[in-house]
């Protein structure tokens, strides 16, 4: 899935094949920029600050937000120093062109990994990121465990040791029944939370998958907006797991992890409809009913409002970030 998927976002327009939050709605980059804010603001104004987007797409998520930041803060804008995260040359043009005209501080800096962020007080936003790093797949055997490979006919299962999960996670999946490990999304987010308890700061992602520990496969392929078999064509498709949020929380150490809460609930407790009304009353008469319908789209719990989610890892002495009061303990 890897390799697959780096040649995917490297050749192709993801966009032909789903669609995301951000190119839904203006809001949704909008309400994420004054996530930034208010967050900077309580670190105390950093200056200068890095404010990094992992997996940009099209830019759209950081051009929104840029904008929206720009006139409500604008010392933030002038304080912030961009990196954005991205391996494809092909979406760092998109990007380039889309964020620049929003840009107050120096041109973005690019940046193939978010290790490779350099030192300092940081803000990271990131909207389907995670689902798109590979994961491995086990199953349980009548006697142990095999891990699934893709072979020259298709999927096949190798023997192998017990997956690095804890007990109560493995304990329940029945014989037969698959679990996932994404281990560069552990990775990647146990290094976030090392480094934001080091040097300051705070991570907001937003992907889908459950709130809650479970098992299966969860492994898609999306190719042209409709189901494809993940085995077909390796490269053409969008390849996407669930992300395991639960496994997540656990490797955040020193840092405090918030959420995950429904991206209908974070989206809705930050205002998105406050902001919708506005941009509708800009609208000529009758003619807002698109921006509504994209918020509805986003919010409502049988579209993205319930199995899209928010979670946010902070520097320990950070209040609880906007949007996440109501689950934090
Ligand atoms: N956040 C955007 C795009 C989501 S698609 C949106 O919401 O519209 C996933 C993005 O992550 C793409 O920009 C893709 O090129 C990038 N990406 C995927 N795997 C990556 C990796 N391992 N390292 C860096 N970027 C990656």
């Amino acid at each position: 899935m890897g390799r697959a998927n780096a040649a995917y976002y490297a050749g192709h327009d993801p966009f032909a094949d789903f669609t995301t939050a951000p190119e839904i709605s203006q809001a949704f980059g909008e309400i994420l920029g004054a996530w930034a804010v208010v967050v900077w603001q309580s670190m105390g104004r950093p200056q200068p600050f890095i404010l990094a987007e992992a997996g940009p797409g099209r830019g759209t998520l950081m051009a929104d937000a840029l904008r929206l930041a720009t006139r409500l803060a604008p010392d933030f804008a002038a304080a912030l120093t961009l990196h954005l995260v991205e391996t494809s040359p092909r979406l760092r043009a998109l990007q380039a062109a889309a964020i620049g005209p929003h840009l107050r501080s120096a041109a973005p800096r690019w940046h193939d990994s978010v290790e490779a962020l350099p030192d300092g007080p940081l803000i990271l936003l990131a909207n389907e990121f995670l689902d798109a790093l590979p994961i491995r797949q086990f199953v349980r055997g009548g006697t142990g465990w095999s891990e699934r490979h893709v072979g020259p006919g298709g999927f096949e299962l190798l023997a192998c040791d017990a997956p690095l999960l804890p007990a109560d996670r493995l304990d329940p999946v029945p014989e037969g029944g698959v679990i996932e490990l994404c281990e560069p999304a552990l990775a990647l987010v146990g290094g976030l939370c090392r480094r934001l308890s080091r040097q300051g700061g705070a991570a907001l992602l937003l992907d889908y998958g459950p709130g809650v520990a479970g098992h299966g496969d969860t492994l898609q392929a999306l190719r042209g907006g409709a189901p494809a078999d993940p085995l077909q064509a390796p490269g053409e498709a969008d390849l996407t797991a669930h992300v395991d949020f639960p496994a997540l929380r656990t490797v955040a150490g020193d840092a405090k992890a918030h959420g995950p809460v429904p991206q209908g609930r974070f989206l809705t407790a930050l205002g998105l409809f406050a902001r919708i009304e506005r941009l509708v009353r800009a609208q000529p008469p009758g003619q807002g009913g698109a921006l509504v319908e994209a918020a509805h789209r986003l919010v409502d719990p049988s579209r993205m409002g319930s199995l899209f989610k928010a979670i946010a890892f902070c520097h320990p002495a950070l209040p609880v970030p906007p949007g996440f009061e109501e689950v934090s303990s």
